[in-house]
Formats: C-alpha cells, sequence, structure tokens
C-alpha cells in the first residue's frame, strides 16, 4: 500500500482550519488537523514544501517510522509549526489504518474504558452576575463542568480572557483582531477578586459543580503559590496555566504550597516539555493537544508517561481545534486509563458540521465517540471551496505601565 498523493486546505466558518487529506493507491484517505491557531499558513507551508514531497511512495501503515522519519530525522526539530505539521499527518495515518481494520480508531489502541468523556464548558462572564447566569446556562444544558472567567472590577478594559468590553458573553471569544488587541492585566486585583467570585459559585450551585480556572500564565511562581492555598476551600477540579510553562520548576514552588489541582500543556509540543513536570508529579492534568504535540502516536506515549505518575488528561480544546483532531482525541479518551476531561468548544454550526461530517455526539456533558471505522469524521472538500484563509490575532497583553506581559 502506498501514498499517492497529499493536499492541504487552509479555511473554514470562523477558523482559519488547516485540514490534510492522504490519498492511498488502495481508494482509501485520511484526514489531518494541523490548525496552529493564529499562525495557520507555517505548518500549511511546512507541509506542502518539506513532508508531502517525503511522504509520496510510503506505506501509510507505517505511521510509528513515518512519525520517526519526520520527527527524528528532521535536524531542527519540535516547536508548535513542525509539530502540528507532523500531528496532522499522524492523525490521517491512524484514520487510514482504522479504516483498513474497518475500526474505530480507539479499537486500536486497546478498546474503550468508558462510554462517554466527561467534558468542560467555557463560562466567562464581563461581571460576576453575568457570570453565574452563563454557568446556570451550562448547568441547564446538564452540563457538570465548567470553566469560569470573569471581568476583575477595575481592570482597565475588563481585563482577563473576556469577550469585547461590557458584553455579557455566553462563550468564552478571544476577540480575534486583524492585528493584535492589547488587554491591560493586574495581578494585584485579580488576586483580590477571584477568591470572591469563587465564594458566590459555591454559594449559588452547591459542591457538586466541578469548577475549573485558567489563569492563563499571567501569575509568577510566588504569586500562583499563594492563590492557590486561598482558593482551597473551593475545591477547583483544577488551577489551569498558573505560570507561563517555560519555567517547569515554578510549578514545583506551587505544589509545595498547595493542594490545588494543578493543570498544564496546551502550548506543549512534545514529551519534552511536561517530561519534568510529570516524573515530578508537581502536576495533577496535562494539556497537551493531538493538533500541537504531534499526533496521537506522540500524545499517546505521553499520557502513557502520565498514566505512571497519577497524573490524568485534560486535552486542550479551544474553538481553533478542527473536528478533526477533536475526534482525534475523543478516541484517546475513550480508551486513556488515566483520562480526566475534555476542553470541548468546537463551534458546532450548521456549516462547521457540513465541512466536518461526523456521527460523534455530545448529550449532558458527556462526548460520545463513534464506531465508524478511522477517526469518524470526514473532510468535504466542496465545502471547503467556500473558504479562504484569513489572517487574525491573539490579544497581547501588557501590565499598567506598559510591560509587556503573558497572554
Ligand atoms: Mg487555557
Amino acid at each position: 500500500m502506498k501514498i499517492t498523493s497529499a493536499e492541504v486546505f487552509v479555511g473554514g466558518p470562523g477558523k482559519n482550519y488547516v485540514t490534510l487529506k492522504i490519498m492511498t493507491d488502495a481508494g482509501i484517505y485520511g484526514v489531518g488537523d494541523a490548525t496552529l491557531n493564529t499562525r495557520e499558513t507555517l505548518p500549511a507551508a511546512y507541509l506542502k514544501d518539506y513532508l508531502i514531497p517525503c511522504l509520496i511512495g510510503m506505506d501509510p501503515r507505517n505511521s510509528e517510522d513515518i512519525w520517526q522519519y519526520f520527527y527524528r530525522g528532521a535536524y531542527f526539530r519540535r516547536g508548535p509549526v513542525t509539530m502540528a505539521a507532523i500531528g496532522a499527518i499522524d492523525m490521517a495515518l491512524w484514520d487510514i489504518k482504522g479504516k483498513i481494520a474497518g475500526l474505530p480508531v480507539y479499537q486500536l489502541f486497546g478498546g474503550k474504558s468508558r462510554d462517554g468523556a466527561l467534558v468542560y464548558a467555557h463560562a466567562t462572564g464581563a461581571n460576576l452576575d453575568a457570570l453565574l447566569d452563563t454557568i446556570a446556562h451550562y448547568q441547564s444544558k446538564g452540563y457538570k463542568a465548567v470553566r469560569v472567567q470573569c471581568g476583575i472590577p477595575d481592570m482597565p478594559e475588563g481585563g482577563y480572557a473576556i469577550a469585547k468590553k461590557g458584553e455579557d458573553a455566553k462563550h468564552y471569544i478571544t476577540d480575534f483582531g486583524l492585528m493584535p488587541d492589547e488587554e491591560i492585566w493586574d495581578s494585584e486585583k485579580y488576586l483580590k477578586y477571584m477568591p470572591i467570585v469563587f465564594e458566590r459559585i459555591r454559594e449559588r450551585f452547591g459542591a457538586d459543580l466541578k469548577i475549573l480556572h485558567d489563569v492563563h500564565h499571567r501569575l509568577r511562581p510566588r504569586e500562583a503559590a499563594a492563590f492557590g492555598k486561598e482558593i482551597e476551600k473551593y475545591n477547583l477540579f483544577w488551577m489551569e496555566d498558573p505560570t507561563p510553562a517555560d519555567d517547569q520548576s515554578a510549578l514545583k514552588l506551587i505544589r509545595h504550597h498547595t493542594t490545588v489541582p494543578i493543570a498544564i500543556g496546551e502550548v506543549f509540543n512534545s514529551i519534552w516539555d511536561c517530561k519534568t513536570m510529570i516524573e515530578e508529579e508537581w502536576i495533577d492534568f496535562i494539556r497537551v493537544s493531538a493538533t500541537y504535540a504531534g499526533g496521537i502516536t506522540h500524545v499517546k506515549r505521553i499520557v502513557e508517561l502520565a498514566a505512571l505518575h497519577n497524573v490524568r488528561t485534560g486535552f486542550h480544546g479551544a474553538p481553533s481545534h478542527s473536528p478533526i483532531s477533536m475526534a482525534a482525541q475523543a478516541h484517546l479518551n475513550a480508551w486513556a486509563p488515566n483520562f480526566g476531561i475534555q476542553e470541548y468548544l468546537v463551534l458546532g454550526t450548521k456549516e462547521c458540521g457540513a465541512l466536518f461530517p461526523s456521527q460523534h455526539s455530545m448529550e449532558n456533558g458527556m462526548f460520545y465517540v463513534s464506531d465508524t471505522p478511522g477517526l469518524g469524521v470526514d473532510f468535504d472538500e466542496t465545502e471547503a471551496k467556500r473558504y479562504s484563509f484569513d489572517r487574525r490575532y491573539h490579544p497581547i497583553v501588557r501590565l499598567e505601565d506598559g510591560t509587556m506581559w503573558n497572554y
């Protein structure tokens, strides 16, 4: 069996999805997702200019060797561009493998460990009352776990992971501007206000709601340690990205001061980015994704390392992940003995469903993987013709005195 051609498409409804389609001489094809949010054309170019010419003629069944060929075989390894491109190839090869076997991909890992996978939604409020209403909205739809983000009073621009000024956001939507939007951040105001937010949430929704919160890399290690200690009594499901991930040992300081569960890793690209914090057991959840961390082959390896150290999964699932990478993660979630939770924010629009037809389903805050052979997601090339690349940026963050800070 041989790979005969591969094509990359960039575009989609509201997102620049980067979709790879690999064709074989057996008439079977596979699809993969290389969407590197706000830098989408780069993995697309890396695929077209460097990887696809090598892929032609390879046996698609040798997904491990092909992964090693593109990772180990490259002099300059790792990084989000490279790993998103390799990840898309890897997903497509697993899709092909499943179709050859006539089995959903999770069966090739060892079958299901559970029927439904717990997911969490994003509840964001420009202020506390708006946040509480948004949580109630998700609870009424059956969600058991919600990520809560709240506008901070007196924070310039509303400050923090919030939809455009003053809007009562029903979903977490970063403002992806034509040029980078600017947010102003003040850690002192945030640290004073967030415990009040958790207090009010527990008062209104009781002890059972699973509360997640994303610090979005905004704190210094000592601040994050003190914050974690202060909010222990609210029993969060996790505190996410307390500090920037570049410094793994910062997690050690946080861990030694608080029992609040720590989740990190959505910007990690390889097992080497998370190795120390997993082996030292400084974290509770690993947040890598099939797109940014080299596809199913590599993420599965990370999950297995994590399982040795009581670290559970909590894969990234921002709207920039196309239904293809979300399906790849859904198969891993169905299998992983150390599954924790899945972030799930696919743009569930009619247009998105038409571009990526699938039988996967969501019900009462649980994701159910379909039994269609392969990844269980298709890609409609006719629909794809409606879309083209549209450059967008994440916001940037500054402190009040103008100092650049971490988004
Ligand atoms: Mg996050």
